[in-house]
């Protein structure tokens, strides 16, 4: 493929421009460091061992990392860091480049090749990242407990492994949150921009695994072929949690999909029915939704609909249920309350609602705005309208209806229908 039409450049400006010169530097600094630092026979045997055991653990991982890049969540777990920690206290800089290197050229080659959401230039800057942190983890290291510190005393041994590897999380983290951040600025949040709690589990145990391998490297080289079966078994782990997120998400919106909020919901009816408590539902429906793909496209209608589920999530508590059941529903459960609460939180979503502006393209890319929209919002209470979920949403929906019939734009409860009809905005 030519050069100017590479993935790359599509990229934001900012973006480019932090990632070529962190690419710039790395590349900089490994050649200084080939001319500055010598290497020892010894540390060309290590380096072999480790990219050769990580080769060999890629392979037998292969189809498990193939089948998890295919699905493009959490996509920065990584488990070369098992290699990269024994790399940073036993390698000089230019062997750790070289490392990291091979390992990111045999998973772009073997693994990653041809899947659609894995460029080649996705590749060259993981393998940079990791090399510029490993870098910096490998000076920090060697400043604070000297030039050889896996031959010093156990305590400096061990204090040297701790730190090599907070230093790798925390300028990985770093580093990699700020391309995060200059790829969309506008979508930021610390979840995005430092992953999930899980996520983060996840990549410090991989360091665990990681200073395991720094004994097993220096005293028993053999052992690491133990650690095959826990990365292993992360790996798969790892892609069930992503099979399991997919499987309950709507994609279009990230919200829950049908059968997880049914789900989801149940067991809030369980906990309702047995402790005597409440909950209510929500039905939004936008009004005269179809109009928005008539007149600019579907794309800006699906900018909508994502606009609008990004305002539910935002307004609502983290334990409320919201979800999509396709289409231009969605659906709410207030857990524990009533069906006026919830009327009050409904009539304040739908004057949200109408001060949504949303920027958006048509479909020939020609940017519009949508606002002054609207929705009906019909409020259904466990146990008033139903003793069942099913019930509970039937209500709900019918009294979208009722809001639709009334004229739109307006909160109707079930039970409260007659004394609590919110005037149009
Ligand atoms: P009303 O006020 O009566 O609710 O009118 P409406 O136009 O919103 O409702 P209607 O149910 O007639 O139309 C819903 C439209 O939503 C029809 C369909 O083309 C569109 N739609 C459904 N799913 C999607 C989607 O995922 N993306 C986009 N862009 N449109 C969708
Ligand atoms: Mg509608
Ligand atoms: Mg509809």
């Amino acid at each position: 493929m030519p050069v100017r039409d590479w993935a790359l450049w599509k990229r934001p400006r900012r973006w480019i421009t932090y990632t070529l010169t962190t690419e710039a530097i790395t590349l900089a600094l490994t050649i200084w460091a080939a001319l500055y630092f010598s290497v020892t026979d010894q540390q060309i045997g290590t380096y072999a061992l480790l990219a050769g055991l990580g080769v060999l653990q890629a392979e037998i991982s292969r189809k498990i990392e193939r089948a998890r890049r295919s699905l493009n969540v959490t996509p920065h777990i990584s488990m070369t860091s098992v290699w990269m920690l024994p790399g940073i206290l036993l390698l000089p800089p230019q062997l750790i480049a070289l490392l990291s290197f091979t390992l990111y050229m045999h998973l772009g080659i073997r693994t990653w090749f041809g899947l659609r959401n894995v460029d080649p230039h996705r590749t060259a800057t993981n393998a940079t990242t990791v090399i510029l942190t490993c870098f910096i983890a490998n000076l920090v290291t060697h400043a604070l407990f000297g030039a050889d510190p896996m031959n010093a005393t156990p305590g400096v041994a061990a204090g040297a492994v701790c730190v090599a590897g907070a230093m790798y999380f925390l300028v990985n983290t770093a580093i990699t949150g700020g391309g995060l951040y200059l790829a969309a600025p506008e979508k930021a949040s610390v979840k995005r921009i430092v992953g999930t709690w899980d996520d983060n589990l996840l990549d410090l145990a991989t360091l665990c695994l990681g200073g395991m391998m720094v004994m097993a490297i220096i005293n028993q080289p053999l052992m690491g072929l133990v650690m095959f079966v826990p990365m292993f078994v992360m790996q798969r782990s790892v892609l069930a949690k992503q099979l399991e997120e997919l499987a309950s998400t709507d994609q279009k919106t990230g919200l829950l999909n049908a059968t997880a909020w049914h789900h989801r919901g149940n067991q809030e009816l369980s906990r309702a029915s047995r402790t005597g408590g409440e909950f209510s539902v929500m039905m939004i429906d936008l009004d005269y939704f179809k109009k928005i793909n008539d007149t600019y496209g579907h794309l800006a209608g699906d900018d909508m609909l994502i606009a609008l589920a990004d305002l539910l999530k935002r307004e609502t508590r983290a334990h409320d249920l919201v979800g999509r059941f396709g289409g231009e529903e969605f659906v709410v459960l207030l857990a524990g309350a009533s069906e006026l609460e919830a009327v009050v939180a409904a009539e304040r979503l739908r004057m949200l609602i109408t001060e949504l502006v949303v920027h958006s393209n048509t479909n020939d890319g020609e940017a519009v705005v949508i606002s002054d929209r609207s929705a009906s919002i019909g409020v259904a209470a466990y146990p008033e309208a139903g003793q069942t979920l099913d019930e509970v949403l039937a209500s709900a929906d019918a009294a979208v209806y009722v809001a639709k019939e009334s004229g739109r734009n307006r909160v109707v409860g079930v039970a409260t229908r007659d004394t609590v009809a919110a005037t149009p905005g």
